[in-house]
């Protein structure tokens, strides 16, 4: 039987698969990639200017890795994700990065596929996991401060019972506004934290970055 039109938009995807999870970090991979230069003067305002470097680096191994695992199961992949920005990544963002899809692979042990749910615990975890890692707090001017708004715009969503492309938009948009919010802020953890006052008025390239990787999600995961 033919579905009538009108009930197009209810057949979405509302879950995510393990070749949603490759696509989205493949599709990172390539976001980076463009977005190299663009991440590294952001950094080089603040910091030290390798961000877009140390992000690139990490992410085509994490890309030349993601083949040999494309068989295994999600958590398997966010994993091998963790775990190779671990290795190849020397900033600071290595660790939490890693830490970011090492956690988010604890969360989704043993499942075939995410429900919106699932997707919130599991960034809920990563942010944890940054945190216990980082020891930063929400407004020191971190990636945090892009992941935080996000994880709550997706919990706003599933209370008003979005649909997980909306969940997804709402996230990333709100990771942009979170992004955006570092600008006035001083930085109170990283190299950043080392200019004191002078860390105003610029952009977090961590909270940058962590935009980057939220919307890739919504077009990657919401298009299904
Ligand atoms: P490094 O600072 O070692 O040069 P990167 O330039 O790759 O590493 O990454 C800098 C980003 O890492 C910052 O913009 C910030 O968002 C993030 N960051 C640094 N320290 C912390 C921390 N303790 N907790 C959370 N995020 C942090
Ligand atoms: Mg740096």
């Amino acid at each position: 039987m033919t579905p009538a039109i009108g009930k197009r938009v209810h057949m979405e995807p509302q879950t995510i698969h393990r070749e949603d999870i490759v696509r989205w970090i493949n599709d990172f991979a390539q976001v980076v990639a463009v977005n190299r230069d663009h991440l590294t003067e952001l950094d080089a305002a603040i910091g030290d200017g390798d961000h877009g470097v140390n992000m690139d680096r990490g992410f085509r191994a994490v890309a030349a890795k993601l083949p040999s695992v494309g068989d295994k199961d999600i958590a398997q992949i966010l994993k091998t994700t963790g775990m190779t920005l671990v290795s190849t990544v020397g900033g600071a963002s290595g660790p939490l990065y890693g830490a970011f899809f090492l956690q988010e692979a604890l969360s989704s042990a043993g499942k075939e596929e995410l429900s919106l749910t699932d997707w919130i615990a599991m960034l809920e975890a990563a942010l944890n996991g940054i945190i216990a890692r980082g020891k930063a707090a929400i407004g020191d001017k971190t990636m945090l401060d892009a992941l935080a708004p996000a994880l709550q715009a997706l919990k706003d969503a599933a209370i008003r019972n979005a649909t997980l492309a909306e969940a997804l938009t709402q996230s990333a948009d709100a990771a942009q506004d979170g992004m955006q919010a570092t600008i006035p802020l001083v930085a109170r953890k990283g190299r950043a934290s080392y200019l004191g006052e002078r860390s105003a008025g610029h952009i977090d390239p961590g909270a940058a970055s962590m935009y980057l990787l939220l919307k890739t999600a919504a077009s990657t995961l919401a298009s299904g």
